[in-house]
């Protein structure tokens, strides 16, 4: 694969736009990222072939993912890895993982876990609508802290010392949401969590770039981390990876694998699974329901392999082109304001927000992409801090020939009253 080919939505708009058309679907701009909702990421023409070349072979899939752990290991440094059918199975394949650990019957009985250890404690200010997974392994969440800096009124967060307080007999692990600004430090909740032999299983879905994130929560201690594979990894939409501790990466495999077979025949990877550990073959586990494909194995291999190939300032180049193409497009249309947000030094996204100056009768944010997103083609951008009248525009799906449309799409929505 050569250094230079990243995601640039190298499948051809007309080829793309062609199936959509086949099925009765509107053509999309998406200017509101690698979200699941629009189809996440655009692949590029390597993982494109990496998945259909998959689709030709018949492959042990056990056997696959053992060299899945292999690839992620080496650019985790982690001691395994699995790939996953999303950064949300990772949670649900990681949580059951910490609370059966390689015990067969209890696989078999999650998500009842009554008499299992089955808590995790998570900050109330981490808590999110994809926690759900770690739910759905049979966990009950523990929450701890008080996020004063968010409600405004204060300047703390959760304390390291509060999950201390909080962990018990029946505590499986510890749930940390890795952002930006999370709070405490992972380091410092791996610290009150190795202490008395508890797991910290991290979700750093949306985490990168920067490439190095694929490390620094590992090297932070973690024991188990996921990230989506359909965000800015590139890979398919329903990918992802789980990687950290052998031992319980091991078993969220066991758990996601179909397990038909009989127990002389049973080839478990042994890059993460001990054929001597067990007794027979377990049965068919909580994760079964989220399986992954080959294809979708090796489109994230080939995604991730690609992602750390290339350079985060290549990354980057290609992202400030495009960023730079919109602020261009847009900047002198009357009525907004154009500029290039902060991604505050880490090495992310970078992003264009446009501040829409409504007047009296002028149509606010929230209406104006409502008509972007009703428009022909449809624009679809990121309303998240649509309250405060700015609309944010992600570069990562896009093109730099987009802005020409999106600009056109924005004056329209600006041309009318509401
Ligand atoms: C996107 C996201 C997820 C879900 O990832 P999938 O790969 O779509 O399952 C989970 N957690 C966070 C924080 C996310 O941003």
């Amino acid at each position: 694969m050569r250094n230079d080919e990243v995601p640039d939505g190298t499948l051809k708009q007309a080829r793309a736009n062609d199936i959509c058309e086949r099925f009765g679907l509107a053509r999309i701009i998406n200017a509101a990222g690698p979200v699941t909702r629009l189809g996440a990421s655009l692949m590029s023409e390597g993982v494109i072939a990496a998945m259909g070349a998959a689709a030709r072979c018949s492959v042990d899939i056990g056997q696959l993912q053992g060299r899945a752990s292999e690839v992620i290991s080496r650019v985790t440094g982690a001691e395994a890895g699995i790939v996953t059918s999303g950064a949300t199975a990772g949670l649900l394949l990681g949580a059951a993982a910490c609370i059966a650990e390689l015990d067969p019957l209890k696989m078999a009985k999650l998500p009842d876990s009554a008499g299992m250890r089955n808590e995790f404690i998570v900050s109330r200010s981490h808590r999110n609508s994809y926690d759900h997974g770690v739910r759905a392994a049979g966990a009950r969440l523990v929450e701890v802290g008080l996020p004063d800096r968010i409600a405004g009124c204060g300047t703390r967060d959760t304390e390291a010392w509060e999950f201390e307080s909080a962990i018990g007999d029946q505590t499986a692990g510890i749930l940390y949401l890795a952002r930006l600004d999370s709070r405490p430090d992972l380091a410092s909740v791996v610290r009150v969590a190795h202490s008395v032999n508890i797991p910290v299983l991290v979700d750093a879905a949306a985490e990168l770039p920067p490439a190095h994130n694929l490390r620094r929560y590992i090297e932070d201690g973690a024991d188990l981390v996921t990230f989506s594979g359909g965000k800015a990894l590139g890979g398919p939409s329903a990918s992802g990876l789980l990687c950290g501790r052998r031992r319980l990466v091991g078993s969220a495999l066991l758990q996601q694998l179909d397990l038909d077979g009989t127990f002389e025949n049973w080839r478990p990877p042994s890059q993460l699974i001990d054929k001597k550990d067990f007794a027979g073959v377990p049965r068919n586990g909580i994760g079964r329901s989220c399986k992954v494909g080959k294809e979708q194995i090796i489109g994230l291999l080939a995604a991730l392999n690609q992602f750390v190939e290339v350079d985060d300032d290549v990354h980057n180049r290609r992202l400030a082109a495009i960023v730079n193409a919109l602020v261009v497009a847009l900047t002198d249309l009357p009525g907004l304001g154009v500029r290039l947000a902060d991604d505050g030094g880490h090495g992310g996204t970078p992003l264009v927000e446009v501040v829409i100056r409504a007047g009296a009768g002028e149509p606010n944010a929230s209406q104006i992409a409502s008509r972007l997103a009703s428009a022909s083609p449809a624009v679809q951008v990121d309303r998240t801090n649509a309250d405060h009248n700015i609309l944010m525009l992600s570069p990562t799906c896009l093109d730099a020939a987009d802005a020409v449309e999106i600009r056109a799409a924005f004056a329209a929505a600006l041309a009318t009253g509401p």
